[in-house]
């Protein structure tokens, strides 16, 4: 006998409606934004990173942990470019925006976000990213704006919205001081005399009391580019600290955020984009680790699109050259700010030596005419785009599609192709049973 074609499709269909079992569902769960980070992002990467001497060109830690692709529009009738806030919202929540929305919807309503969940379902929530803290992507996983230029409002929601009388985010840890201690508001105080630990240097991160919530600012606004801070802690860092305090029995939400992949595409910066993203890949490394040495937790890894139109290639050449970029000590604002100090004829040779040129090479009236820093350094960028063979189509974002990475506990969930909105649904779900 033939089985009914409907019956099975209905037995087909409570299948996949079927609760997952409880194998799928993760103890704690880590969201890590790469913001900006489009798949030229990643394929320049592996080329940057590659090791000379082989004849191959080796894959990357993004390369092991690729499952899919992920479509990033705003709110159906605002277009197909989505900013930081709009996607953050998307990945918080499950619902789309308007480009500046903060954890509400078009209609200026708040949505509930999962990091709000995680923490009404007695769990430990945090966040550890590059730019501050009250920066688009954090915020519209803990306060709820109109404007994601309202950082003063968004810190004070820190402090005074509450889940179930708890504060949100147990861990808060990137830059941004400027938004807590203010002439109206010492909101470091707030959080201090309501429990919180807080440190403003990362020395102090292996200092942190176990068990009790922490507030780390380690800047005025956002830390300063991972170019800039080569040897010194960065992401890492606070992504191992974050962990480390998040850790409990009834587990944990964290969002990290590699911020500044997309400040870099904005600024058309080619050398500051690849070290962002090997701090990124730092990072990436470790929570692999982590979460692979484990059975309770899953790493979901995505961006929230893709920033600058990054081109490998540029002016109808088959090449991009990555090497001169590979021994840059100090990002092209730095080398500015530094050969501003000299003499107009003295400048080239500066930036010669930094970019492993003759003096000749580095010789253009861009740069000797240059007349702050801001102008020098938009030159620096075009000689290495020059020199590397980079291309830039924008100053803002486009509209690609964008990686998904997962690893651990329910990560066969985000294989294919989905919309940013799908990723923040099945980790809802997750985080929800
Ligand atoms: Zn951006």
């Amino acid at each position: 006998m033939k089985f009914p074609i409907s019956l099975l499709a209905i037995a087909l269909a409570s299948l996949m409606a079927a609760p997952l079992q409880a194998k799928d569902k993760p103890k704690n769960v880590i969201l890590l934004v790469v913001d900006g980070m489009g798949p030229v992002y990643t394929s320049a990467y592996r080329y940057f990173a590659d090791d000379p001497a082989t004849k191959q060109v080796e894959s990357t830690v993004i390369d092991e942990l690729v499952v899919g692709t992920a479509s990033t529009y705003p709110d159906a009738d605002r277009g197909v470019i989505t900013d930081s806030a709009a996607a953050a919202t998307a990945l918080s929540s499950g619902i789309k925006s308007y480009n500046g929305a903060i954890g509400v919807d078009r209609n200026h309503k708040p949505v509930q976000t999962m990091l709000e969940m995680a923490k009404a379902k007695g769990k430990r929530t945090g966040i550890a990213v590059t730019s501050q803290i009250v920066h688009a992507t954090p915020a519209a996983f803990i306060a709820h704006n109109d404007s994601r230029k309202n950082y003063n409002a968004i810190a004070d929601a820190y402090f005074d919205e509450r889940i179930d009388g708890k504060f949100k985010a147990d861990v808060m840890l990137g830059g941004g001081w400027d938004y807590f201690i203010r002439p109206d508001r010492n909101l470091v105080e707030e959080f201090t005399t309501e429990g919180y630990q807080y440190i403003d240097d990362m020395a102090q991160l292996g200092q942190l009391q176990q068990d009790q919530p922490v507030l780390g600012l380690f800047a005025k606004v956002g830390l300063p580019w991972a170019l800039d801070m080569q040897g010194q802690p960065r992401l890492k860092a606070l992504t191992q600290a974050a962990v480390s305090q998040l850790e409990n029995r009834k587990g944990y939400f964290l969002l990290v955020e590699a911020s500044q992949v997309d400040w870099a595409g904005h600024a058309n910066d080619i050398a500051a984009a690849m070290a962002e993203m090997a701090d990124f890949v730092d990072t990436l490394e470790w929570l692999k680790e982590y979460v692979e040495s484990r059975k309770d937790t899953l790493l979901v890894v995505t961006a929230d699109h893709s920033t600058g139109g990054l081109s490998m290639g540029a002016g109808n050449e088959y090449l991009w050259r990555p090497d001169m970029i590979k021994s840059l000590e100090a990002s092209p604002d730095s080398l500015a700010l530094l050969a501003m100090e000299q003499a107009p004829g003295q400048r080239a040779e500066l930036i010669a030596s930094a970019l492993g040129l003759s003096p000749s090479q580095a010789q253009s009236a861009a740069i000797a005419q240059a007349e702050d820093s801001q102008a020098l350094s938009a030159a620096i960028k075009l000689m290495i785009d020059e020199a590397t063979h980079t291309g830039w189509t924008t100053h803002g974002h486009s509209g690609v599609d964008v990686p998904v990475l997962a690893t651990g506990v329910g990560a066969e969930q985000f294989a294919g192709f989905q919309d940013n909105t799908d990723i923040a649904k099945k980790l809802i779900n997750m985080i929800n049973r």
